[in-house]
């Protein structure tokens, strides 16, 4: 298998910038770039970098060589740490590249990890999650699945459907007769406990996809609002740490904050329309269509200047779409005027469960109460993320596709079925259970599952 290169660290200028190799002829490569005759397995080299080619020195770095099977995929590994100049880590990476190393796909480490056994998919996935992480509290739960805590969880479920199967296939073969009715009641049970485990484990991934994926929410509302003053009041004291992926242009139109750990993305409406002003028609499509694919929708009023034609238009527009109502400038307003304004707004929208919040985006007034009404009605009702959930829609996906499999079993052996169909579900199930872990993935599902990795990891 060929050695593979790869910055680990963002391309950028930075103080440091790792370089990993992995591979059996990572010791070479590392030895014709420092001269080093030997390099102690886990140690840090403190070493010059030279072009072997030329003899001219590189950098200064540090070197640490990770002996097979000891290191994060199970090869030969080499980290080597240099300065963090972009075109120095370039240099080096080329030098490699010259040296026979190959440039490594996004997740080839991760890839590599797996094939020696160095951890299962579910790890590897949650290496992934951790670094793509947006909160504390996914990053918390992206560590407990790569310390194994899904994996401990399915474990035994595996074990128990290992086990009834066993016994079906046993009866299969050496029993002429159907299984005696004690057994099979006993099987029956088995099974049940089986779905319900599963069930439990698959139902946290409402709470699990919520602080993973959070929510979008749309602001809307007639120009000067204060749609502006809202997005940056909010982004103020919430905008979350996002870096910048290299290659990906800014987006102007949305910002992600977070809200009580669950990741917001914001998207102002207006901007869709303003970037689009020669094409009118296409930029109101463009909102319309962001408006929609919202989970959340934020009508904005004006508390000082009323209600008008077009903010009834606007309220008609959101009235069908989970949304909230943000009366602003409650500052400069008139409470009689705003007590107006809500009376108004609720025979527009014909809704009295339509949440109306009072605002200003300038003073910061109400702000604490809006945000909580943003996130409140997405939240399970037994939210908490102090147990480990289920974060991927990928392993939901194949626990409720276990579960229906187990069920379906269930329904035929209450019919009396013969064992062998049962099996058959059963079978199925435990694939399912598998694929998770990356038992039974398949090539091109792991193909398609590392390609949503980085580079270098
Ligand atoms: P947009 O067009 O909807 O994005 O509105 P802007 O955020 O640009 O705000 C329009 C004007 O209203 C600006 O002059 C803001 O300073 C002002 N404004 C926004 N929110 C408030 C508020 O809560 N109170 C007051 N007094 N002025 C506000």
């Amino acid at each position: 298998m060929a050695t593979i290169v790869a910055l680990a660290t963002p391309l950028g200028r930075s103080g440091i910038g790792v370089i990993r190799l992995s591979g059996a002829d990572s010791l070479a490569i590392i030895q014709k770039l420092t001269n080093e005759a030997s390099l102690r397995p886990r140690y840090a080299h403190f070493t010059e970098l030279c072009d072997p080619q030329t003899g001219d020195a590189v950098d200064e770095a540090i070197v640490t060589y990770f002996k097979a099977p000891h290191s994060f995929t199970g090869e030969d590994v080499v980290e080597i740490s240099c300065h963090g100049s972009p075109v120095l880590l370039r240099q080096v990476i080329d030098i490699c590249l010259r040296l026979d190393a190959r440039l490594a796909e996004p997740g080839e480490f991760s890839l590599r990890a797996l094939a020696n056994g160095r951890l299962n998919l579910a790890q590897a996935e949650a290496i992934r999650d951790l670094i793509d992480a947006q909160t504390t509290a996914s990053a918390r739960q992206a560590v407990r699945q790569l310390r194994g805590e899904f994996s401990n969880q399915l474990q035994p479920i595996k074990d128990d459907l290992l086990n009834v199967i066993v016994v079906l296939e046993s009866a299969l073969e050496f029993v002429e007769d159907d299984l005696p009715k004690t057994q099979a009641e006993n099987i029956k049970k088995r099974l049940e406990e089986i779905v319900e485990e599963i069930g439990r484990i698959a139902s946290t991934f409402q709470a699990g996809k919520l602080i993973r994926e959070g929510l979008k929410v749309a602001l809307v509302g007639r120009p000067n609002v204060g749609k502006s003053s809202l997005f940056n009041a909010l982004l103020g004291s919430e905008r979350a740490i996002v870096t910048e992926i290299a290659g990906t242009t800014r987006d102007q139109l949305h910002e992600k904050l977070t809200i009580d750990n669950i990741p917001i993305s914001l998207i102002d409406t207006a901007g869709l329309r303003e970037t689009s002003n020669t094409v009118e028609s296409i930029g109101v499509e463009r909102a319309r269509r962001a408006m929609a694919d919202a989970d959340l929708v934020i009508a904005m009023l004006d508390a000082s200047e009323g209600f008008s034609a077009e903010d009834k238009e606007i309220l008609e527009s959101v009235s069908e779409l989970d949304h909230l109502i943000a009366i602003n400038k409650i500052d400069k307003a008139n409470p009689l005027k705003t007590a107006e304004i809500v009376e108004q707004v609720n025979s527009a929208i014909r809704d009295p469960r339509s949440t109306i919040t009072h605002i200003s985006a300038k003073t910061g007034a109400g702000l604490d109460v809006l945000k909580r009404a943003i996130v409140e009605p997405f939240e399970p009702r037994e939210f908490s993320d102090a147990g480990f959930l289920v974060t991927d829609a990928r392993h939901h996906d194949m626990l409720v596709r276990a579960q229906g499999e187990i069920e379906n079993s269930l329904a035929l052996l209450e019919q009396g079925t013969s064992e062998e169909i049962v099996l058959i579900g059963l079978h199925n199930a435990m694939r399912y259970l598998g694929q998770i872990t990356g038992e039974t993935t398949t090539e091109d599902m792991l193909t398609r599952i590392f390609s949503t990795f980085c580079i270098g990891k």
